[in-house]
């Protein structure tokens, strides 16, 4: 058994996905070549690319007048793509600040638009997001941007914010932990390296009606009536992370899908707030209601036992728990790969360094 990796992303992938991939490595069903050594125009990487995007579509239900476009440039790439493709230089957009990713989004927004930040954490000091009823939002806004998780602050939004305008949302540390109605929103973007597969992709999901705009100013990679007329096969797409995405998305379908998924990941989340809650040594500040189910962080009682708890934890084969660098502490990342029985190792592990070190 691999150790349990919980990277925040890249992040730990399922083995039987890595084990297929393996095996398929040389020869792809036969081919004689693997997949990504073949044209993306071909007939394999055809075959791959379309079921990817139909367990995509069944996995999240989404509706027949979405477009799902697989992408590069990351969700980096999005923070400037959203803007280029959904408003005007002189229009604005409302964004919601609740983190280092939602900043990020309109700080790069702010290039091609006009901003305006409709809310923000900072009264809560970003452990709870804004009420529902507290967004000051632009009429006639190009859109609102929110960032249903952040994967730093593990703040997680406990609804879903309303709004005239099209709602778009980065869901790169959230995406395909729970089912969602998508119809709820205008867009969707997510980079893939944390529940989608390796990174390298990011997939969009667009309401057909936003692709009508001509979106002079957006580079054609970045051009969503584009890609979309073009399958997202404008340019070479990044075909291996693309395959193993799909192969991510078969393996999801065998868990059970998103239902499925949901009940684990807040098992998971739970046991492991849990275990925070009631040790007196470790703490996450997050307002119950607003944590995250994707991304653990926590502090603990002396800043100078962060190393020991990040290298004992190695040596018990818990990799990667170490907090970003902009914040420090701890943080778990909690993706659909991450077994349960990874989550009860942390916690084990956890009771027995806090015995230790009190
Ligand atoms: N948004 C969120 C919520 C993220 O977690 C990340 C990456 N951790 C990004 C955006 C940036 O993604 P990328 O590095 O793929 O551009």
């Amino acid at each position: 058994m691999r150790p349990f990796n919980f990277s925040p992303g890249p992040a730990t992938l399922p083995d039987e996905v890595l084990e297929q991939a393996r095996d398929e490595l040389l020869d792809w069903h036969g081919s004689g070549a693997s997949i990504m050594e073949v044209s993306h125009r071909g007939r394999d990487f055809g075959a791959c690319a379309a079921e990817a995007e139909a367990d995509l579509r069944a996995l999240l239900a989404i509706p027949d007048h979405y477009r799902v476009l697989f992408l590069q440039g990351g969700a980096t790439g999005q923070f400037a793509a959203v803007p280029l493709n959904l408003a005007e230089a002189d229009e604005i957009a409302d964004y919601l600040d609740t983190g280092h990713w939602s900043r990020r989004a309109a700080h790069e927004a702010r290039r091609f638009c006009r901003v305006h930040i409709a809310a923000d954490a900072a009264a809560s000091n970003q452990c709870a997001v804004p009420e529902a009823g507290s967004l000051r939002l632009t009429p006639g806004a190009a859109y609102l941007h929110y960032t249903p998780n952040e994967t730093i602050g593990g703040l997680e939004f406990p609804y879903v914010p309303e709004s005239p305008a099209p709602l778009v949302a980065d869901m790169t540390s959230t995406i395909l932990s729970r089912p969602i109605e998508v119809a709820r929103y205008g867009l969707i973007y997510a980079s893939a390296q944390k529940n989608i597969g390796p990174a390298g992709l990011c997939v969009v999901i667009v309401r057909e009606d936003l692709l009508a705009r001509p979106a002079r100013r957006a580079p054609a990679v970045l051009n969503y009536g584009l890609m979309a007329a073009d399958d997202s096969l404008l340019n070479t797409p990044p075909t291996l992370s693309w395959y193993i995405a799909g192969l991510v998305l078969k393996w999801l379908r065998r868990q059970g899908g998103l239902a499925r998924m949901a009940e684990r990941n807040r098992a998971k989340a739970e046991r492991l707030y849990r275990a925070i809650d009631g040790s007196g040594f470790y703490y996450n500040p997050i307002a119950p209601a607003c944590r995250s189910w994707m991304n653990v962080p926590f502090t603990l009682p002396r800043p100078g036992l962060d190393e020991p708890f990040v290298a004992e934890a190695a040596h018990a084969g818990l990799l990667h728990l170490k907090g970003h660098r902009s914040v420090g502490g701890i943080r778990a990342s909690l993706y659909n790969a991450m077994p349960p029985e990874g989550v009860d190792a942390l916690v084990a592990f956890m009771d027995d360094f806090a015995h230790r070190h009190r």
